[in-house]
């Protein structure tokens, strides 16, 4: 991997979007509780980034959420405020609880495409408001990433990412590893984009392009969330399996397998995952390992859930996978068409 430093250009403009989260938590001195700051007076409370030669505008959304409230339509407002607004910045930046902010990411992921602008999502463990918070860092290193521009005056990272703990990472390759360090992501794999350490080193041969740079990209808005997890451990019953891959209210399930993608080979197991499959159920498999890929063909088990129709994740995460399928069968009612899209690399989400 080869990295190259910040060219660091011209004046750009952020917008500053807050969610929630424990970043933009202060303790209020009356009461001695952690309460929402008004990001208005942003500057105030970060003058670091009054150093920057960029505008930063911020917008709070009315409900200010702990993100493990984080529904879809959240990210339906996420892609308006950035649709409406594109125009007019050169970068977003997400401030976002940290507990479901790789799902987050990985959602705006597919409903953004075509991006030709930074879209950075990042947190942290500590309030602002916290004398050892680690939350400064990464808000002034995302605002730092969102206004890099190369030498021709485009974005240097025109993806959704996350930003935190000195690194930027794919959006749809995070996974929430830690609740306590400030490392808490890891993009296991895919390589990170950037590393924020004295300047900031891209790794600008892994950053997606737009097909064109004046084309404006397309939002996508329209989920569908009938979509379940069944996550395999030893003792899992048909009844549980049952319910997860039969139930009326399903349209997909990502079973989260062992290894390289592996399942019980009892024949009651693989029955039920045929019985799905017969009534139409989109049935994806992505491994519980942090890294590493689903291979069905290199155990006998893994092959006989191939053959029963189960469509490989390859090295997806479940947050990803959980995204892609929100966002595919929104945009179509046809199961075939899904099936096909799930195995393309969309948005740089897997390994193909
Ligand atoms: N529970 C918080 C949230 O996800 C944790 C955090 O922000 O780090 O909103």
């Amino acid at each position: 991997m080869k990295y190259t430093p910040d060219p660091n250009t011209g004046k750009s403009s952020i917008l500053l979007i807050y969610t929630g989260g424990t970043i933009g938590m202060k303790i209020d001195p009356e009461e001695q509780t952690l309460k929402p700051f008004d990001f208005s007076q942003i500057l105030e409370e970060v003058p670091e980034l009054g150093k920057f030669a960029c505008r930063i505008d911020s917008c709070t959304f009315d409900h200010i959420i702990d993100s493990a409230d984080v529904e879809p339509g959240l990210w339906q407002k996420l892609v308006e405020v950035i649709e409406d607004n594109y125009d007019s910045y050169d970068g977003f930046v997400i401030l976002h609880g940290t507990d479901t902010m790789a799902y987050s990411a990985s959602a705006l992921s597919f409903m953004t495409e075509g991006l030709t602008k930074p879209v950075i999502f990042t947190g942290s463990q500590l309030p602002i408001g916290v004398p050892r918070t680690d939350g400064k860092e990464n808000l002034v290193s995302s605002v730092e990433i969102a206004a890099a521009k190369d030498s021709e005056g485009h974005a240097i990272v025109p993806e959704v990412c996350i930003c935190f703990g000195n690194s930027l990472m794919r959006g749809n390759r995070t996974r929430k590893v830690n609740s306590e360090n400030f490392r808490a992501f890891r993009s296991e794999n895919f390589p990170h984009l950037a590393e924020a350490g004295i300047r900031i080193w891209y790794d600008t041969a892994n950053i997606l392009k737009p097909a064109d740079w004046n084309r404006k990209p397309l939002f996508h808005k329209e989920l569908d969330t009938r979509v379940s997890i069944l996550k395999i451990h030893p003792g899992i019953t048909p009844q549980v399996v049952r319910n997860i891959i039969c139930g009326p209210e399903t349209r997909a399930v990502i079973i989260e397998t062992y290894g390289s993608g592996n399942a019980p080979s009892r024949e009651w197991f693989i029955d039920l995952i045929r019985e799905g499959i017969a009534m139409g159920k989109i049935i994806l498999n992505v491994t519980q390992c942090l890294a590493g890929s689903v291979d069905m063909d290199l155990y006998a088990t893994g092959k006989k859930l191939k053959k029963a129709g189960v469509l490989d994740g390859y090295d997806c995460t479940t947050e990803s996978a959980l995204a892609k399928l929100f966002f595919l069968m929104g945009t179509s009612t046809d199961n075939g068409f899904v099936r096909r899209e799930l195995d393309k690399n969309l948005r740089g989400e897997i390994t193909k």
